[in-house]
């Protein structure tokens, strides 16, 4: 009964064991004799592992390892260190059924029996995979941090939530000489400039109160006195509460930054004083290269003018000398065509230093009232006969004309110029129109003429000559811009018309097409108020050949019309036959007919393409002895080229007299015969 009894009991407390075993759950226990059988596998071990006790008893427990761990006889060893030290405790990867892994932790113990004797050993382990996973993730994601903070060029720091305290996490701006400083105090002192210490504090009451990053800009003031700009950026970091723990912050050197921002800023401030000293600047070097380049012009256009000077200056001393001869002759009939050759060419003399005048601004305007198409009517007389018969004069005037505040002579002087650009773009002859009108430019059309807005009269110039590209155009009004050969264009002109239009209150506009003709329109302001006389009509009389006893032939060529009336007189009154051309192929078609010539008197520069030289030549080769007497009103070597010039060739300067003339066309001739 004992026996029955005891066993029972027995059966008792296994039982009650196996339930305190079975109910650490969370636990796997599982026991193993010497030769690794399993002889214990709790429900915690089938939940850990996947396999139930039935599977497991009698088999191997090695089953558990991971497949490294087999390999390493694993077992054994721990079995090994657990007899000699009594068990063994720890953390390793261990198998479940499925074959994945987990991390286990745990210990294995030595079972012996009353007598000391190994009986087996015990496991108890739990899964620890999760706990195992965070931890990696953590050290990792430390790592990165750590890789990340390293890689910053900007000093990096902590501060308390109180902003008191500034620990340096990595230094390497411009706060960098406290690195060894594990936390300070002092911080704000230290870092920041004393005149940004109210700023700084005003910036972290704000971000402590709002809980929000604090941004600012300020500068610090190192150990070596000098000054750097640093920006600031912290940011809160909250507990779960909402509530600020700690702050973590940037710290980068922007000075180079601020500095090019203050250069800026100063460029910007600067940069409208800066234009101003510039472009004045460049004022006084155009002025200055507009003087060089007019002083360069000076020097080549005095002999251009010398010439014009001369011409005149011939024909008044020779009409004087004239009017000596008749008076002496007591031959009064025709004397006052010589007084008004010497006076019209006088009064040229003048317009030509009036338009030097203008050119160099320096002429007094005296602007009276005129009515311009009455100004046009009393020119047109003088303006035919300065452009001859080969050009077609139309004129369409106002009917009803208003008066303009001009000043006359410089008005008259403007047509007239005008009149002789047009003639002179069209060298085989052709029509031009002068027409005068009354305008009134409004809104587009007198911000178009760049003028104010008001009534005009319009006067205009038109010829259908070779006209002017662009690049002529853009220079027209520079003074001594021409494209005509020296000693006829002096290129004042225009400039002349632009600087007394633009004084009068007006404006010029020109309007030219290369090969369809030129219109140059003046815009003068309407004069009101009283109307004035209309202009004195002034008119040239024809100057009438003279004809005498022939002694021998002489053939004049000269351009200048006056200077070849005089000549043709001079001579014809000596008594000699005297034929005319006004310019070189005429001169060479007389020259190779078969009309008796004994001498060829001929000016220098003609107009028309051929100077007197090749007109010299020309003649030489078909009357190959034929003596030529040059005029010429520049230097005699620089016209002709003296010392190159063949026998019975001689240069006569101008001015000269009429008594010289005759002296040298009768020594010329004189060579031919010398009878
Ligand atoms: P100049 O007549 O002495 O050359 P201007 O100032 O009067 O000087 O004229 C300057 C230049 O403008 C002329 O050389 C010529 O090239 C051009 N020009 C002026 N008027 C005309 C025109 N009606 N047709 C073609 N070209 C002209
Ligand atoms: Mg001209």
């Amino acid at each position: 009964t004992s026996h029955i009894e005891l066993q029972r009991t027995m059966r008792q407390v296994e039982a009650r064991n196996r339930q305190i075993i079975d109910s650490a759950s969370d636990y796997a226990i599982v026991a193993s004799d010497l030769q690794g059988r399993v002889t214990l596998w709790n429900a915690g071990a089938e939940h850990i592992f996947g396999w139930t006790e039935a599977e497991m008893l009698g088999q191997n427990v090695e089953v558990i390892y991971t497949a490294d761990d087999i390999q390493a006889q694993r077992l054994r060893h721990n079995q090994g260190v657990s007899i000699a030290s009594g068990g063994v405790s720890g953390e390793r990867w261990l198998a479940r059924r499925s074959g994945e892994r987990f991390w286990a932790s745990g210990a294995m113990t030595v079972l012996r029996d009353e007598d000391g004797a190994v009986l087996g050993f015990v496991k108890v382990l739990g899964d620890r995979t999760q706990e195992r996973r965070a931890s990696d993730a953590l050290a990792h994601s430390e790592r990165r941090l750590g890789a990340l903070v390293s890689a910053s060029s900007q000093s990096l720091y902590a501060v308390t939530a109180d902003w008191r305290e500034m620990r340096q996490i990595l230094s390497t701006g411009p706060v960098a000489q406290d690195e060894s400083l594990p936390a300070v105090t002092d911080w704000r002192e230290r870092y920041v400039h004393p005149d940004d210490l109210a700023l700084l504090e005003q910036a972290i009451a704000r971000a402590m109160a709002q809980r929000l990053p604090l941004e600012l800009e300020h500068r610090t003031l190192l150990a070596d006195g000098s000054v750097r700009w640093v920006q600031m950026r912290a940011v809160p970091l909250l507990d779960s509460a909402g509530e600020i723990t700690e702050w973590f912050g940037t710290a980068s050197d922007v000075t180079e930054r601020r500095q090019a921002e203050e250069q800026l800023r100063e460029l910007t401030l600067t940069l409208e004083e800066r234009v101003q000293t510039r472009s004045a600047a460049l004022q006084v070097a155009e002025e200055r290269l507009r003087q060089s380049q007019k002083m360069e012009a000076v020097g080549q256009l005095t002999g251009g003018l010398a010439h014009d000077f001369n011409n005149l200056l011939t024909a008044i001393s020779v009409g004087l000398e004239l009017l000596e001869l008749r008076i002496d002759q007591r031959r009064y009939d025709d004397i006052g065509r010589y007084l008004e050759m010497a006076q019209s060419s006088a009064s040229r003399a003048t317009a030509l230093t009036q338009r030097l005048l203008a050119f160099s601004r320096r002429q007094t305007l005296a602007p009276t009232p005129v009515v311009a198409d009455a100004m046009v009517r009393g020119m047109l007389d003088i303006i035919s006969r300065t452009l001859g018969p080969s050009i077609a004069i139309s004129t369409q005037l106002a009917s009803d004309p208003w008066a303009v505040l001009v000043d006359v002579p410089q008005m008259e002087n403007a047509l007239l110029n005008l009149c002789i650009n047009a003639r002179d773009a069209m060298p085989e002859g052709g029509p031009l129109w002068i027409s005068a009108a009354n305008v009134s430019l409004r809104g587009e059309s007198a911000a178009a003429l760049d003028t104010p807005p008001g009534d005009y009269v319009r006067l205009a110039v038109k010829d259908a000559g070779t006209g002017m590209d662009a690049a002529v155009i853009e220079k027209v009004f520079e003074p001594f811009f021409t494209t005509k050969p020296i000693g006829q264009g002096t290129g004042l002109g225009l400039s002349m018309i632009y600087g007394f239009t633009r004084q009068s209150g007006g404006q010029v506009r020109i309007d030219s097409q290369v090969g369809h003709g030129t219109t140059v329109e003046l815009y003068l302001p309407r004069f009101i108020g009283e109307t004035p006389a209309d202009a004195a009509e002034e008119t040239l009389q024809d100057l009438p050949a003279c004809s005498a006893p022939s002694v021998g032939t002489i053939l004049v060529v000269e351009d200048e019309e006056a200077i070849r009336a005089l000549l043709t007189e001079v001579l014809g009154g000596a008594g000699y036959r005297v034929l005319q051309a006004p310019e070189g192929g005429q001169a060479i078609d007389l020259l190779r007919s078969d009309e008796t010539i004994d001498l060829l008197i001929t000016d220098v520069g003609l107009t028309g393409g051929l100077n007197g030289r090749q007109v010299a030549d020309a003649g030489r080769q078909v009357r190959p002895a034929l003596p030529v007497l040059f005029i010429t009103g520049y230097a005699a070597s620089a016209a002709v080229g003296a010392g190159q010039l063949e026998d019975g060739m001689e240069v006569l300067t101008k001015p000269f007299t009429a008594a010289e003339l005759e002296r040298r066309a009768r020594a010329l001739l004189a060579i031919r015969n010398p009878s």
